[in-house]
């Protein structure tokens, strides 16, 4: 366990503890019981006693926490019948100046999902379009917290809130290393990349320059036998705009199965957070699975909460968020951080208990990797 003490572990195997601070005394290390110790300590401990001692990592331990109260996060429950499609979740990443943000804004100007043009709109993190595809209308969700930080800070805890990629590459400046750090980070989640060719309003554009450059790193365009999808637009001017929303939903269509259960207890990701002087912390969240509601008990990470309103991306309020729906939600007792998972439980008790262990853990981890740095410099003094 992370950030355990000497005493938790005297308890796994059965010694008592005064002996393992012994041990660690000898090691010339100072510890009481039940302060909290590193990884590493607990296994110079391991390897001193013959003990093999496997440490569980976080994602892990907090399976474990779930499951302890019949919970599973990540799943949909039941079979195939109870799944439904669902939009997909794109996040917009490519090089600083290529046009992220200007190409989001431009997005969501033009088809902002069941709203007019010049509706008000508010910034909460991630929005809804619509847009017809073969007669019928389809919704994308896209992601619009700072691109990068946010998808790799996702990544990093484990949590997949991205179904496609849009690497935006500036077609009067190729490509350039961050889209390529861009790409590799698309590929290791193994997300599927549509490929948004901007700024082809420039005079110096080179479009065909753009696409034979992805080429050479295996994104292979349509148009040349490939099976990437290469749109041409200006977030200037919103040529192409149209085309970028339909090779999205093809890209889903041809290489996703998205498909979520819309009656079961929600479960998601928070994308953004903050705390807003009036309504107290403020979470923009991911619906991933099942249906949030006004009134639901929930855990977001070391916070929690009853769901006391859900606002939409225009700033209205709703009551319910069915699965790939961005949505804030107010009514949390902390902040979360981006890339926490949450999920709705049984009832308010519930939902504490599980925040409250995972803010203690937190602590201790905090703890713990202080002492770390620690411990290792004494180690290596001997
Ligand atoms: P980001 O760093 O990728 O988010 O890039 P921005 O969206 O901030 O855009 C960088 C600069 O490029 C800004 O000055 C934009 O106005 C400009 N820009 C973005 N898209 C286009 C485009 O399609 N055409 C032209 N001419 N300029 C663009
Ligand atoms: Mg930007």
């Amino acid at each position: 366990a992370r950030g355990a003490s000497l005493t938790d572990l005297a308890e796994k195997i059965g010694v008592d503890a005064a002996s393992l601070v012994q041990v660690l005394f000898h090691l010339g290390e100072m510890v009481t019981a039940t302060q909290s110790v590193s990884d590493a300590t607990l296994q110079v401990i391991g390897n001193e006693l013959n003990y093999d001692i496997e440490v569980v990592s976080p994602e892990d331990e907090d399976r474990e926490l779930l499951e302890s109260f019949d919970i599973e996060f990540g799943e949909d429950e039941g079979g195939e019948a109870e799944l439904a499609p669902r939009p997909p979740a794109v996040t917009v990443m490519g090089h600083v100046d290529h046009g992220k943000t200007k190409l989001l804004d431009a997005l969501r100007k033009s088809n902002v999902a069941g709203g007019e043009a010049g509706g008000i709109t508010q910034h909460i993190g991630a929005y809804q379009v619509a847009t017809e595809v073969d007669g019928t209308e389809r919704k994308i969700t896209f992601i619009d917290t700072p691109g990068h930080e946010a998808f790799t800070a996702m990544r990093a805890r484990g949590a997949k809130s991205t179904d496609i990629a849009v690497l935006v590459v500036a077609a009067d400046d190729g490509v350039m290393p961050q889209t390529i750090e861009a790409l590799n980070h698309a590929i290791a989640a193994d997300v599927p990349v549509v490929v948004a060719v901007n700024k082809v309003d420039k005079p110096d554009a080179d479009p065909t320059k753009v696409r034979g450059q992805l080429t050479e790193y295996g994104l292979v365009p349509e148009e040349y036998g490939g099976d990437t999808m290469f749109v041409d637009v200006s977030a200037t001017t919103g040529q192409g705009l149209d085309e970028l929303l339909e090779a999205i939903v093809l890209t889903a269509d041809a290489a996703l199965d998205l498909r979520a259960n819309p009656d079961m207890d929600a479960q998601g990701v928070a994308i953004e957070a903050h705390l807003d002087k009036g309504r107290g912390p403020v979470a923009t969240v991911l619906v991933q699975r099942g249906t949030l509601h006004v009134g639901d008990s929930i855990v977001a990470g070391p916070a929690y909460g009853r769901v006391r309103a859900l606002l939409n991306d225009l700033g209205e309020t709703v009551d319910e968020a069915p699965p790939s729906m961005p949505v804030q939600v107010l009514g949390l007792t902390a902040v979360p951080g981006a890339g926490d998972s949450f999920i709705v439980v049984e009832d308010d008790r519930m939902a504490r208990q599980i925040a409250e262990r995972r803010a203690a853990r937190l602590r201790m981890a905090a703890q713990a990797a202080g002492t770390r740095r620690k411990t290792l410099d004494q180690l290596f003094e001997q």
